[in-house]
């Protein structure tokens, strides 16, 4: 299936100069979302993950259906001051400024095999911050799945000691 006919692509968003991959058009079209969530459950099936982690917010709409068709629970990581339970957070570096991620710091049991699934691949920042919060926590990374990867970022250079799989490349 071309799931690239399926992204819209959105010039100038969030700002000038940037082509933004809109996966909104990707999830309303039946035949691509579950062509895609099977593509993912289909990888990750022999790795046996006990559970999905995704980032707020796109990795949500990804994450869950993965996690209800491999049979696994689902862990969110959020920005800051979402979570209500006692948390972890991560600080990691942007080309300006910082940003944090948070999960709640009794949802990954030490040894667990964790996947995460995200939407997107650009520089690795976020997904690299995911790592180490589940690290921290005790847990395995045995394998990350974007849908989208972009490729001339060469986010994959910051994920080189993990499985990385993604559904469609630019
Ligand atoms: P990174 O941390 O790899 O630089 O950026 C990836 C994060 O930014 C992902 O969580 C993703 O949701 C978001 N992102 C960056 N660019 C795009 C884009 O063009 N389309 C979408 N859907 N998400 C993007």
């Amino acid at each position: 299936m071309d799931l690239k006919k399926t992204i819209r692509e959105i010039e100038d968003f969030p700002k000038p100069g940037i082509n933004f991959k809109d996966i909104t058009t990707l999830l309303s079209n039946a035949d691509a979302f579950r062509y895609s969530v099977d593509a993912i459950i289909k990888d990750l099936k022999e790795k046996d993950v006990d559970l999905i982690v995704g980032p707020e917010a796109r990795g949500f709409l990804m994450g869950t259906p993965v996690a209800y068709g491999l049979g696994v629970g689902f862990i969110p990581i959020r920005k800051p001051g979402k979570l209500p339970g006692e948390i972890e957070s991560y600080e990691y570096g942007l080309e300006y400024g910082t940003d944090t991620l948070e999960i709640h710091k009794d949802s990954i049991k030490k040894g667990q095999r964790v996947a995460i699934v995200d939407d997107l691949l650009a520089t690795g920042g976020t997904v690299e911050a995911a790592t180490k919060l589940i690290e921290k926590l005790g847990g395995e990374v045995v394998s990350i799945q974007f849908l989208i990867e972009l490729e001339f970022l060469n986010g994959r250079d910051k994920l080189s000691k993990y499985d990385v799989n993604s559904l469609i490349k630019y």
